[in-house]
């Protein structure tokens, strides 16, 4: 590999330091202080990688600079392709001004170079303009005339029917307009860098700007003098309000002003925390209780997403269901019942085939966060019509289990202002826990099916197969556990802080 020269930035480091200074300076000088990217977050990595390769092919036969060539060998190859007449080339790599630019794709349009940005998200944001405009800058500055600036993403209206059409897959946006608008303000954001980079860590202080547009991956570092349960933790308070407080010196819930303003909901969290006081309505819990009727079943998807569809009648990142978990309270018995797909079929027949012959005797079934599963029961109807008016017929028997919890008809300070099922059933059920399961949430059991599809040894399918069941499984147990609890809260008892 060819000993590559460093560049005072690139163009990830300079939307890192639009976003914030001290963020920049971090990663130049501190990185081992950025937290390592999660599971989740290196998938989301991962998908893009594999968009950026598939949008290639809109425009094939090119030639790709590899990174692994070195950055200033990459900058000659460009040079050398361009004046050799090379139509297309993918990682065109450049440098101006000190930096470092590498063009997803190069292309020799009918009126000149065409730049072009691939992004794995399914519309063109704002924020995408500075990618391109930083790019457009480094570029044009090294001398080559560019004509067109697009911006390629995926089209969620796209769905795919045999093989994949990459021209209905990506949609092209020209954002050429946009990216000259932002090329006077450019010189001085790259001064404004340059002067920060030269001095100590800067003196910036935790705000809005940590997770917008992108959570910042040195959270861990700036934010390590929140306390846990702070004023940040307040359910639906804005963040503008969060910060109000934050830069008025308050973190903790117990030192608000009683002037400041909040909903009721705010206010009973807050006095949750403040005085562990138990809140139970039992009036709305008993109005609740009588909107289900056995026999009740408690159902649960997991689903997974994926920005290329593997299947026919899938769309990028539509939520394909492959997994549920139902169990069936009759006149105090238990059953139950659970599907999960293939990862190299789409298993969403099969699921809804499944589920329609087992959830027949339910006269209510609970799920909890109903538009969520509402929205993926509608959509296999829509994508396999022939199960439409069944698919109905369950749609309109959901009830939801979340809603005493999200209406705060039932509070404790445990729950830290969220009603997530994750938080509900340790504040209810304490001896049922997530802890012990080696996936715990949506997040992981959506990876976890990702992986099954990469594995080949059957040991070690079988255990995350094992593991996916076991997961569902305490879900939708734990939702018959909490409804139990329900109707016990609503039976004479004492010691209650009752409203
Ligand atoms: S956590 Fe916030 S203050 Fe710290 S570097 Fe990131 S954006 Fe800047």
């Amino acid at each position: 590999m060819t000993k590559s020269r460093s560049f005072f930035l690139s163009k990830s480091q300079f939307t890192r330091g639009l976003q914030c200074h001290k963020s920049l300076w971090l990663f130049k000088n501190k990185p081992e202080l950025r937290a390592e990217p999660n599971a989740a977050l290196q998938a989301r990595f991962d998908a893009g990688t594999e968009v950026g390769i598939l949008a290639q092919q809109l425009f094939p036969d090119g030639v790709t600079l590899e990174y692994s060539s070195g950055i200033s060998r990459n900058i000659s190859s460009t040079s050398e392709l361009i004046t050799q007449g090379t139509g297309t080339i993918y990682e065109a790599t450049f440098s101006h001004d000190n930096v470092l630019a590498m063009v997803d794709i190069l292309h020799k349009g009918p009126d000149g170079w065409e730049l072009y940005e691939v992004k794995s998200s399914t519309e063109s944001k704002d924020i995408f303009i500075n990618d391109t405009a930083i790019q457009y800058y480094i570029v044009a500055g090294s001398g080559l005339t560019i004509s067109r600036v697009f911006l390629v993403h995926l089209n969620n209206g796209y769905m795919r029917l045999g093989d994949l059409d990459l021209q209905k897959l990506f949609t092209i946006d020209d954002v050429t307009d946009l990216t000259l608008s932002r090329q006077a303000g450019i010189p001085q954001l790259l001064a404004d860098m340059r002067k920060t980079l030269k001095e100590g860590e800067p003196a910036i202080d935790i705000g809005p700007y940590c997770t917008e547009p992108y959570e910042c991956d040195f959270m861990p570092y700036c934010w390590h003098h929140i306390p846990e349960c702070s004023i940040f933790d307040i359910a639906n308070l804005r963040n503008n309000r969060k910060f109000a407080l934050y830069n008025s010196g308050i973190l903790h819930m117990r030192d608000i002003p009683p002037d400041f303003s909040m909903s009721e909901k705010m206010q009973l969290q807050v006095e949750a925390e403040l005085t562990g006081r138990e809140f139970v309505n039992i009036r709305n819990i008993k109005e609740f209780l009588k909107t289900v009727t056995e026999p009740v079943g408690f159902l649960d998807f997991e689903t997974f997403m994926e920005p290329i569809p593997s299947f026919d009648f899938q769309r990028p990142y539509q939520q394909i269901t492959f997994q549920y978990s139902l169990h069936i309270l009759d006149n105090c018995k238990l059953s139950h019942h659970e599907f999960l797909g293939r990862p190299d079929e789409d298993p969403r027949r099969a699921l809804i085939e499944k589920l329609l012959a087992e959830q027949r005797s339910c006269r209510t079934i609970l799920v909890y966060n109903k538009s969520f599963e509402i929205s993926r029961l509608q959509e296999i109807a829509r994508d396999f019509p022939e199960f439409a008016s069944e698919i109905e017929s369950i749609t309109a028997r959901i009830g939801d289990l979340m809603v005493p919890f999200r209406n705060r008809d039932y509070y404790v300070k445990e729950m830290c202002g969220s009603h997530s099922i994750k938080y509900v059933l340790p504040a209810l059920v304490p001896e049922l826990s997530y802890d012990n399961l080696n996936i715990a949430d949506g997040k992981a059991a959506m990876l976890a099916y990702a992986k099954l599809a990469a594995i080949s040894a059957a040991a070690e399918k079988e255990k995350i197969r094992q593991d996916l069941l076991a997961y569902c499984r305490l879900d939708t147990l734990a939702m018959v556990r909490i409804w139990q609890k329900l109707l016990a809260l609503t039976q004479p008892r004492q010691q209650l802080s009752l409203f």
